[in-house]
Formats: C-alpha cells, structure tokens, sequence
C-alpha cells in the first residue's frame, strides 16, 4: 500500500470583504463548495456543473467551552490538495485512488476563540469536519451540539430510513437501524420523532443526486444522524438521551486540539457517483495493523430458516457438512450454543469443522446492562475482564471469528465498546461483524478485522414479518443507492426455500423468485456473507443455482452502476479477478425488460441465470453481448445474474 499526502497551502487572509465567500471546487472543475458567513453564522453550499445542490445551509458546533454557531467572525483560509492511493479487499472495490482540493477555514467566536472547517472535495464528493484547536490552557472539551444544516433547493425528494425509537423493539434493544425506507417522498413529510439514519439519498428534481452520510467515527466520537425536516431542511443530530436506557452522554468528549467526524456529501448528475462512491474510506486510514492476514468468504447460518431449535450438536455437524458441500469457508453458530451444546462439545465441533475445512464464526449477546437481550452467551463482550478470557478461549480453539449483536445505540459510550471488541478481538485473530447495531462509518478501513454490519431489515425480518416480504424487492433496490453504497452491509440472504421455515411446505412464504435470491447475492456487498441456503437444497435447488453459489466471491476489485432507479429496480456489476457478474433485480408490480449497456465488459460470451416459470430459474449457458448491450427481462420481484 502506498500513500501520498500533499497539502501545500496557500493562505488567504481576512480581507476587507471578510463576508464574500471562499470557495473551493473538486479536480474536474463541476463540484463547487462556498463557505461564508451570513449575520455573524458560518454557511456553506454545494453545486454542480452550476446547478445547487445544497442551498445555504449553517455550519457550527455548541461545546461546554463556548458556542461557535452565531456570532462567528471569519479569519483566514487555506487551500491544498490531497492526494492517496489505498487497497482495501472488504469494500466494494479493491484499489482507489483518491484526490481532492482541500479548503481550511478559520472562524473565531465572541470570546476571540478559534475553531476550522476543513473541506475535501474530489470530482463528485465533498467530506468536511470541524478541527478545534487547544484554547490556551483548554486541552479537552465536550461538543453538546452541531449545527450543520443541509438544505436542498425546493425541488427535492426524499429516501430516507427512520431512526428506531430508543428502548423500544425487541427486548428494548433498538435502535438498530432496522426500519423501512420512504422513497421518493416530499421533504415536508419527513418528520419522523427521531429523525432519519445516515444514509440518507435526495433526487434533485432533474438536476441529480445527494447522498449524505459520516464516516470516521471512531471511540473518541457519537454516531450521528439527520434531523426530521424543519426549518427548510435537515441538521446534524446527536443520539437521544433515551438510547442506552437513558445512560451516558448524548455529545462527545474530545481532546484538544481535536476533530469531528466527516459528514460526507456524494453529488451526481445520474446515480453512478452514488452507488460507486468510495469517500466513507478516502478521508480514514487504519487505527492498528491487523494481527494476521483475514480470509474472508461465505458461511451457513443454521438460525436464520431453522432458528433456535436448531442450535445442538446434530444440526450444527449438517450445516457444517452443508458449507462443505458448497465449498464455503465459514460456519455461523449462532445464539444458545454455550447453553444447548457447552464449552467442552464445542471444542469437538470446532475441531470437526476444521476437519471439513470450514471456519467457525461464533454468536455473542454484547448485553451487558443497557437492555433485556437475554440469549446467551452474555456477559462476555461488555468488559475487557470478561472479554480478553472469552478470547482466549476462542483463539485457543481456532475460531475465526464473532458476531455480536444487540449494540443498539450511537452514544460516544457504545463506539467505545466495539473499538474495545474490535481491538480486542484483532489481538486474539478474531474477526468481528455486529448485528443489532448501527452503520459502520469508515470501519472496514479503519478496523483491519472489522468485516460488516447488520444495520438492514434483514433477512431475519422476512421471516418473522409479511409486510417485509411483501416488501423485500422493493428494499433490495433501495440497497446498492443507500445503505450498501457507504458501508459492507451484512443480510443474510439467499434464500432457496420455497417458505421460510425448516418444513419448507408452508407458512412464511417467498415473494421473489429464484433468480431474484441469486442476484442479491452480488447485489448486497460484505465480504463475509452468511447465506440463507439450508441442507435440503443440496437436492431440491437445481445444479446450476448451486454452482453458482459454490464459486460466488466475497470480495470484488471493481463495482459499476449500470441502471435503475431507488425504489423500483437495480442493476450493477461487480468485478472479481477476470470474472464479471451483472446482477439486477426488480422491485415493481410489472415485469420490466432490460436493455444494459456491458460495452464495457471485455469478454463478450457468460452464462445467465434469469426468472423461468413459476419463480423458478433458467439458465442460458452461452449468452452474448451484441453491439456492447444486453437485453434481459426480469419478473416484478424477480432479478437475473450473468457471469461472463
Ligand atoms: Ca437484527
């Protein structure tokens, strides 16, 4: 891995006109930043290509040591570039190269203390953040308040995810980023309680694209979130103090000199800058070195169609028989296994699935004592006493890895508790994803044995829920726009069973088709997935669908948009070595047909896996590309693959 920083500076001074705005634009020219001071507030707007994107929209931030939102003067400010190349496997693509004109701006408060803005903006993302200096003697502060704004010009349209309500959900332990999406919704009509989770996606009328989100929130800050719509627009919010059974701080403690997190903002003409957009990982860089070098891959999860009463001795030997037989790398034991199978058994099953050559991720409650999340095993995650001798335990037996779940909330208090198990874990070889938890903001990156979140109505929602499967294509094209586009996103999906239960004869039943299951499986991006597939499929799927799983990748070097539109369908490729999948599903009540632009593809012949009768798949082992496009039709709920 190479990395390049410059930042040569060029400093502009308080000039006579101190109110004229700085301004700052990306490489190519089209994305535009101004930072100015309107009536004593610090402001900023964003366009492109001289459409407005962002409106003047406040910029500031309340700390215990004095309020930088009003009254604010302007100083001085700095422009630079930036410029670095990284690798990074778990993320949508491989190899980035990252560059961006930077702009630092210097504000001062009534009481003559400073505090700056930087701004990165590359061709079609800006990040910025607050960076406050030591102020004299003053080297720690807590920041109670932010008020950056975002403010859309009055032809936008909302896709938004509400956050939970705290303490509410099962056995209180939301919020966890488990709700539903409105989709193309006026702005006005946004006003959820707790306002709306990062991401968030705005179409501007016919102008294009926004997506915000924050990245690089680490121990030392909160997870933030957008206000529901007042004011003419949306702010930063802090975690309400409800979250975490009302206890802990809803700021951040920070010292001095210190910085925010980034709030990110990707801009686009059509939706290609949002769904290969790489900013929550260009503006972090690792906190430690990984302990060993991680492989990721696909496991079995007996929980997710077979649930608690799967978890014994038996079952769990015929989804570790089931991973090899696909040729999977991993195993998920999830909840009960220390009750129902016991410390000294599952060492023997630890050791059996070595001798299959598969990996075992292991399930852990991180309660603890903020909710009533009572599965075991618990009590092992939330202090480092307890935790290192679990490890321990863990690396002593060869397990790859943990998922902790039920983390619910976005206080400073609970970034600190998966550092601390991320961290940990990383010491004792182990890799970690969480469910029940919030968007990872920048930690596949910055956590070298950090591999995904939960943070979805996944898939376990399908199975206990009929709204979320009546539902389920409508959220899948919703997925590589939002949520999956700023963050690996951990579902749980492919699903073969005709229902969703371990009878597969009736009950939960599927409402999307085979092809449709197939596609998520490129579609959704983590680079370890945990598939919903059960052992009577080893005879019931048909061939084809099978060996498309057995050689489906984790990790991909490149990731393209190709078409679709939130809400209603999605098709994107994705590059692993030489191999190319094109995947698509469709989220409307009619069947669509699809004429794809694969010019750029250089192998012209793949194989196509697409909706046959009845939800069942066919298969075209010869298909090609003519004239560098492709026509395909999908079923309403219905998707297709083709590898070339
Ligand atoms: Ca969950």
């Amino acid at each position: 891995m190479r990395t390049l920083i410059f930042l040569c500076c060029l400093l502009i001074p308080a000039a006579a006109y101190a109110q004229d705005p700085v301004a700052i634009s990306g490489p190519d020219g089209n994305l535009k930043v101004e930072v100015a001071v309107n009536n004593g507030t610090p402001v900023y707007s964003a366009s492109y290509k001289g459409h407005t994107m962002l409106k003047n929209s406040p910029l500031g931030v309340l700390t215990n040591e004095g309020d930088f939102r009003t009254d604010m003067r302007y100083l001085e400010s700095e422009i630079g570039e930036v410029e670095k190349q990284y690798t990074q496997r778990k993320i949508k693509q491989s190899y980035v190269e990252y560059r961006a004109n930077t702009l630092k701006v210097t504000f001062e408060n009534e009481q003559e203390k400073q505090i700056s803005l930087l701004f990165h903006v590359s061709n079609n993302d800006i990040a910025f953040r607050y960076e406050l200096p030591a102020w004299g003697e003053t080297m720690a502060t807590v920041i109670e308040e932010e008020a950056t704004g975002f403010i859309f010009p009055s032809s936008a349209k909302a896709f938004l995810s509400p956050m939970m309500t705290p303490m509410t959900g099962f056995a209180r332990t939301a919020p966890s980023y488990e709700s539903g999406y409105v989709a193309d919704e006026a702005l006005e009509n946004t006003n959820a309680e707790y306002g709306y989770v990062f991401p968030g996606l705005f179409r501007i009328g016919e102008d294009g694209w926004v997506l915000l989100s924050e990245t690089g929130v680490s121990s030392e800050y909160n997870a933030s979130h957008l206000s529901s719509f007042a004011d003419d627009g949306y702010s930063i919010e802090y975690p309400s103090q409800e979250q975490n059974n009302g206890f802990g701080s809803t700021g951040a403690q920070i010292g001095l000199p210190g910085v925010t997190p980034w709030r990110t903002i990707t801009v686009g003409e059509t939706l290609k800058p949002i769904v290969e957009t790489t900013i929550p990982w260009d503006v972090v860089e690792p906190l430690y070195e990984p302990s060993q070098y991680y492989e990721f891959g696909r496991g079995t999860w007996s929980w997710i169609i077979w649930q608690d009463n799967s978890m014994n001795y038996k079952d769990q030997v015929t989804y570790i028989d089931l991973a090899a037989a696909l040729d999977f790398e991993f195993i998920l034991i999830d909840a009960w296994w220390d009750a129902n199978i016991g410390y000294k058994k599952m060492e023997e099953l630890i050791r059996y699935a070595r001798s299959k050559d598969v990996g075992v991720f292991l399930w852990y409650n991180s309660n603890g004592t903020v909710n009533d999340a009572f599965q075991t095993p618990k009590d092992k995650m939330h202090t480092a006493i307890a935790r290192k001798k679990e490890m321990k335990w863990l690396q002593e037996n060869g397990v790859k890895g943990i998922k902790v779940d039920f983390m619910g909330g976005d206080k400073q208090t609970t970034m600190r508790l998966y550092e601390n198990i991320l961290s940990d874990a990383n010491d004792h070889g182990l890799q970690v994803f969480f469910h029940g938890t919030t968007l990872p903001r920048g930690w596949e990156r910055m956590y070298p044995n950090f591999v995904g979140n939960e943070a979805v109505l996944a898939s376990e929602m399908l199975v206990f829920v009929e709204d979320v499967r009546e539902k389920e294509a409508f959220y899948a094209t919703l997925h590589p726009f939002i949520r999956n586009s700023v963050a690996t996103m951990e579902f749980g999906g492919v699903v073969l069973n005709k229902y969703l239960n371990k009878g597969n004869e009736d009950g939960q039943k599927r409402l999307t088709t085979n092809a449709f299951q197939l596609a998520t499986g490129v579609l959704f991006q983590n680079p370890v997935q945990m598939f919903a597939l059960t052992p009577n499929n080893l005879t019931d799927a048909p061939k084809h669908e099978l060996d498309f799983m057995r050689a489906l990748p984790t990790t991909w070097d490149e990731t393209k948009f190709i078409d679709g539109y939130p809400g209603e369908y999605a098709v994107i490729a994705r590059k692993h070595g030489e191999t190319w999948y094109v995947a698509g599903v469709n989220g409307g009540a009619e069947s669509k047909v699809l004429n794809l632009d694969l010019s750029f593809i250089p192998k012209k012949d793949g194989v196509l896996i697409r909706d046959g009768e009845e939800g069942l798949t066919s298969v075209q082992n010869e298909v090609s590309i003519t004239d560098g496009t492709f026509e395909v039709e999908v079923d309403s709920r219905g998707g297709f693959v083709i590898k070339f």
